[in-house]
């Protein structure tokens, strides 16, 4: 097998198995990955032209009731500092994000009893009253099925879950008996099924993985064909099971965001926090291998470095005026332009 000519396939077919997936993740190199960073930019450039979207984050809450081994809010974390915002908290942060440009905002927590689902059907219900030309992205975890029907009929467009990793035994090895990929993929495909546009998505040398693993979540990413992909690398937090594992790396991260982009030209791809706090330009980096989302951060300033999931997060300053105007000149620097809407993935239609 050549690496070249197996991407070289996949640009043409969206499809490879599992054995030309594990061969083009052992057999990674510079060489291949400027490759297949090329394919997939033209790729992104057919259907979405040079346009990169912004999601506002907002971290509503750093309490959490379950216990991934790798994650630095899991309960047992006792020296987290635990924090949730309130309605109006939230609110507030969606107004400054509406003044800067952003028309996504993505909730993301810890899985907290608190937000039941009439709390958060009501949250949701706000934010889309006042913006009704935004998108509400949620990201809470595993849910029962009625609960994500609910949370849609408010208003909710996007969730994501990511699935971590699409290999049981791994699964496995990262969670607590109580969490299982069954599980999360049942999620997966009721938000689907409701009508969700869905994301799933992986880390990046997360302890235990194999290219095997990778090789089964590309199969995975190809059979189900997800609205939206977070793929970032594994960053260890001290005070978690995981803290003396390496951190992934941050050149496989980009080489799988372009493979990604080759199995599903229409994802909406992004270049993850995680892959822009692990050294220089990661963000850019993401963009130039693929990517066409950032999420900067629109939590509140108090919070923000409480939401800490790996050490060393990167919390720059792109929810400021400022800073947003520093990303956009970053990105018009290497040929691309951020732009005001919600984003939407596209469909068939690559012309519409
Ligand atoms: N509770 C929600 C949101 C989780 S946080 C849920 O279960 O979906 C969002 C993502 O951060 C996780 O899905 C995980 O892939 C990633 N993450 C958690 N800990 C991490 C770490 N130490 N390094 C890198 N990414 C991490």
């Amino acid at each position: 097998m050549n690496s070249l000519k197996l991407l070289e396939k996949l640009a043409d077919t969206q499809s490879l198995n599992s054995e030309e997936y594990k061969f083009l993740v052992d057999n990674y190199s510079q060489e291949t990955a400027d490759f297949a960073s090329q394919l997939a930019v033209k790729k992104r450039k057919e259907i979405y032209g040079n346009s990169v979207f912004i999601r506002g984050l907002i971290e509503i809450s750093n309490i959490c009731k379950n216990d991934c081994y790798y994650c630095g809010i899991r309960c047992s974390n006792r020296k987290a500092d635990r924090y949730r915002l309130t309605k109006e908290d939230i609110l507030s942060c969606c107004d400054s994000g509406y003044g800067l440009g952003f028309r996504t905002f993505v909730m993301q927590g810890g899985e907290d009893p608190y937000f039941t689902d009439e709390v958060m059907c009501d949250i949701v219900t706000s934010i889309k009253d006042k913006y009704p030309d935004c998108a509400v992205t949620l990201s809470l975890g595993e849910r029962k099925r009625d609960s994500y029907q609910k949370l849609f009929e408010s208003g909710a467009d996007r969730y994501l879950l990511r699935h971590e990793t699409a290999d049981s035994c791994h699964y496995n090895k990262l969670h607590p008996e109580n969490l299982t990929l069954a599980n999360r993929m049942d999620c997966l495909k009721n938000l689907r099924e409701i009508g969700f546009q869905t994301g799933c998505g992986f880390m990046v040398g997360s302890p235990y993985q194999t290219s095997e693993h990778i090789a089964k979540d590309l199969k995975f990413i190809e059979n189900f064909k997800p609205d939206m992909c977070g793929i970032g690398p594994f960053i260890p937090h001290k005070d978690t099971p995981f803290k003396d594992f390496k951190a992934g790396s941050a050149s496989l991260t980009c080489y799988l965001l372009s493979i990604v982009r080759l199995i599903h030209p229409p994802v909406l791809l992004p270049a993850t926090t995680a892959l822009g706090s692990l050294g220089q330009n990661g963000r850019e980096k993401g963009i130039l291998s693929g990517a066409n989302v950032v999420m900067p951060n629109l939590s509140p300033e108090s919070t923000r470095a409480k939401y800490e999931l790996y050490n060393n997060k990167l919390s720059t300053g792109a929810e400021s005026a400022n800073g947003l105007e520093a990303l956009r000149k970053n990105l018009k620097d290497i040929g691309y332009e951020i732009v005001t809407n919600r984003g939407d993935v596209r469909k068939e239609d690559k012309n519409e």
